[in-house]
């Protein structure tokens, strides 16, 4: 097995963990505001593609990705499967760079976040998976652009997700179910942020036990 198939590999079993260990909380706060249904759907999508890619060897980061996007858009199903599909697959293409120039994982990430906006039509204040997306990937781009230390760039990525999950709790609800709810949805966190959130820190805690 290649190295960066044994590291996509932790990375998403710390994910899957992160999300197995706070199962509880996202369901109830998604029985609140939405269909049930979030932390059993992003579970199942986690294993399927856990599974899956133990057998994707030979594959290059762009590639990985792309098939990824694939696996979770068919698996996870419901508005967060083909929001977190469209993430990988652009990233995975945007990271597809032409010979010769580097695109940083930074600006990949970004044109997947880009990607889910449109896929989505939501923005930063409609209380989605977006409030953490979008502000971590400014945080991320503006510290590459910045040559801050990964450990710096690490910390900056945490704090905008936790940030940024903690803003929707505030929010009504301009996309998904929860927008039916009007002012019933203010109170609870986004389920879809705080899965965001849970997964993104556990991979920075990881990532930061590494550098
Ligand atoms: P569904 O609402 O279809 O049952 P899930 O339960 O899998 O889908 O996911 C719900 C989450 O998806 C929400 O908590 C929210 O974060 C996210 N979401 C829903 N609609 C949108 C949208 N249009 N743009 C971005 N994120 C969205
Ligand atoms: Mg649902």
């Amino acid at each position: 097995m290649s190295a960066h198939n044994r590291e996509f590999l932790t990375l998403l079993q710390k994910a899957a963990a992160a999300i197995g260990d706070h199962a509880e909380e996202v369901a109830a706060l998604d029985q609140a505001i939405g269909d049930g249904d979030h932390v059993t759907n992003l579970q199942r999508g986690l294993e399927t593609l856990l599974r899956a890619a133990a057998d994707w060897e030979a594959m290059d980061w762009p590639d990985l990705l792309q098939k990824s996007g694939m696996s979770l858009m068919s698996s996870i199903g419901g508005a967060s499967g083909s929001l977190y599909g469209t993430l990988f697959m652009a990233m995975g293409k945007a990271l597809k760079a032409p010979e010769g120039s580097a695109v940083s994982l930074a600006h990949g990430f970004a044109q997947g976040v880009q990607a889910m906006k449109q896929r989505g039509k939501a923005d930063v204040g409609d209380k989605t998976m977006l409030d953490v997306l979008i502000p971590v990937a400014q945080a991320w781009r503006a510290a590459t652009e910045s040559q801050s230390l990964p450990a710096v760039t690490l910390q900056a990525i945490a704090e905008a997700a936790r940030a940024g999950c903690e803003s929707t709790r505030d929010m009504i609800a301009g996309k998904g179910r929860a927008s039916f709810l009007g002012e019933r949805a203010r109170g609870y966190l986004d389920p879809g942020a705080r899965t965001s959130q849970l997964m993104i820190e556990a991979i920075v805690r990881h990532l930061e036990g590494s550098t």
